[in-house]
């Protein structure tokens, strides 16, 4: 049985003393879920957030580094610095970062490599636009992109790799993924890893859905056979509203 995790991505927004704050108020209303509960913060606010995490079930998790370990970067954080002060998740490949900062496959499939060498879990984001799925490429398009940032992975840095199926075309816009083509893209996902990896690793791949899941949808979302929960955006930033989504079996 996969576990479901639940992960919020706060993009660029809380300041230090907001995601304390968040943090403090979140606790309380997730303290016996049985769901991974994962905070994806920016950088600023990594330290706090995790010294308010600390010794409750909410893990920590960064939102983007270089697949370098130190050097003449200016401007990036590397995976080591995220490990040196104990964050745990990192996300990799958003579609914002593929559409704004040039993220290509190739650097999403360094990343994830470099990020499991660290032990930090990836969360690597996949998903089409709104014409490749009116075209009748998102099937290609998201097994292509799979296949891609996997590439050169080990069997059990597979299994160790978070997926998160988030058509670009549904992030922030409103417009969810109905359940049906949210499973059934989640499973062409599946299969890709299976061919590659085979069934057992295909299995025991966490593949999350992201792209406007709210509390009103989770549940729907969160029960289909392949959704082993979601990379959440907007509603992660009220924590009254996360929180209802973490417990969205309760
Ligand atoms: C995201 O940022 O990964 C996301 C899915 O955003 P939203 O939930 O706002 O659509």
């Amino acid at each position: 049985m996969r576990k479901k995790v639940i992960a919020g991505n706060w993009k660029m927004n809380k300041l230090p003393n907001e995601a304390i704050s968040f943090i403090e108020e979140l606790e309380n209303y997730v303290k016996d879920s049985e769901n991974e509960v994962v905070i994806c913060a920016p950088y600023t606010d990594l330290f706090y957030a995790l010294n308010m995490a600390q010794g409750t079930n909410i893990k920590i998790g960064a939102q983007n580094m270089n697949w370098e370990e130190k050097g003449a970067y200016t401007g990036e954080v590397s995976g080591e610095m995220l490990k040196s002060i104990g964050v745990e998740y990192v996300i990799i490949g958003h579609s914002e970062r593929r559409a704004y900062y040039n993220e290509t496959d190739e650097t999403v499939n360094k990343k994830l490599k470099k990020a499991l060498s660290l032990e930090l879990k990836p969360i690597v984001c996949v998903g089409e636009s709104l014409e490749q799925r009116e075209s009748g490429d998102a099937k290609t398009i998201v097994t292509t992109q799979t296949k891609l940032a996997l590439e050169g992975l080990t069997n059990k840095e597979v299994e160790d790799t978070i997926i998160a199926y988030e058509p670009i075309w549904a992030i922030g816009t409103g417009k969810t993924a109905t359940k049906e083509d949210a499973n059934e893209t989640i499973k062409w996902i599946r299969e890709e890893v299976a061919k590659n990896y085979g069934e057992e690793v295909a299995n025991k791949v966490i593949i999350q859905y992201g792209g406007s899941v709210k509390s009103s949808n989770a549940k729907e979302l969160f029960e289909m056979s392949d959704i082993d929960g979601g990379l959440v955006g907007g509603a992660s930033l009220v924590a009254e509203e996360f929180a209802k989504i973490v417990n969205y079996n309760k």
